[in-house]
């Protein structure tokens, strides 16, 4: 009896915390009813003071976690933030007591369930999320004895490191991403290497190649400013002829090998806007575009971002 009013009473007080649990998914879900059940403390939280929504429903790795926060109380001065162990990712306004964090997933994680810890307003929230596990394509490259390929200077290091830290609170782009180039997709994202047998740990290809034709268009993809422009002239040995787009909130997009460049820094362009044209500079070994998109300072799968609009 007293484990039946319980049982009785959790769901009640699971559906008045006003989390919409869109990871519908049975073994996430006794995650989080087991967590509720260990922190009684949780359900003493004034009601639907703090509403998560999370997307998209079943995420794999590679995938971006868009997390949405409504707050009721519109006197908050301080956005919420979203931690998963120790890291904490910054939400940023969308709408009036609407924010957004977003969350990197890479394949360098293992599949499994996400802990997300949801402040905001004094408030704090737990929500589960499970990320389904991806198989990426594997390459086998074979390097000579002491040929370990180009090295990147310090300076171009320091540079993409910086470009790749922004997180600015202003929001320049606006629903779906466009291809940046008209070429075949020929190198997908996540690829993993093995260097003469050896599996690269630390590697997967951060971004998406186009075998686009040396000197054909490179746009925009979405709306940005040109936060980093840089060449190989200036010690750009590995990523050639490169520019960096801030679409801000911590969203970057890097653009490789260039062979020509039509934008400077501070920049601003609009989704489609030439930038450049496809090359071979730096670490390439033909003409081709990479493009690598970065939320939070980590590549994720750009090719959701075609076809779903991340608000
Ligand atoms: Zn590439």
């Amino acid at each position: 009896m007293t484990t039946k009013n319980h049982t009785v009473n959790s769901q009640n007080q699971f559906q008045c915390l006003g989390v919409k649990f869109l990871t519908a998914n049975r073994r996430a879900t006794n995650v989080l009813m087991g967590m509720f059940a260990a922190v009684p403390l949780t359900l003493a939280l004034p009601v639907e003071a703090l509403q998560v929504q999370v997307t998209p429903a079943s995420p794999r790795l590679g995938d971006t976690l868009s997390v949405v926060i409504n707050l009721d109380n519109p006197e908050s001065n301080s956005n919420p933030t979203v931690a998963i162990g120790a890291k904490t990712y910054p939400a940023f306004a969308i709408a009036p007591n609407q924010y957004r964090a977003l969350i990197p997933t890479t394949p360098l994680e293992k599949a499994g369930i996400r802990k997300l810890k949801v402040a905001g307003d004094g408030q704090e929230q737990n929500v589960s999320v499970q990320i389904r596990d991806r198989t990426f394509p594997v390459q086998r490259i074979n390097l000579p004895p002491g040929k370990a390929g180009l090295e990147a200077t310090v300076l171009e290091l320091n540079r993409v490191a910086a470009f790749k830290a922004l997180q600015t609170p202003q929001k320049y782009w606006n629903g779906l991403f466009l291809k940046p180039n008209k070429g075949r997709l020929s190198t997908t994202y996540g690829v993993r290497r093995y260097y003469n047998g050896k599996f690269a740990n630390d590697y997967y290809h951060r971004g998406i190649d186009y075998a686009g034709a040396a000197g054909s268009p490179v746009t925009a993809p979405a709306a940005g400013r040109v936060a980093m422009v840089g060449r190989v002239s200036q010690g750009f040995r590995v990523h050639g002829n490169v520019v960096g787009i801030d679409h801000g909130q911590g969203v970057t997009s890097i653009f490789m090998h260039l062979s020509r460049i039509n934008v400077k820094e501070g920049d601003l362009v609009k989704a489609g806007q030439l930038i450049g044209a496809v090359g071979s500079t730096g670490a390439s070994t033909g003409p081709h575009l990479h493009w690598g998109l970065y939320v939070n300072g980590q590549s994720i799968d750009p090719i959701p971002w075609f076809a779903k609009v991340v608000n």
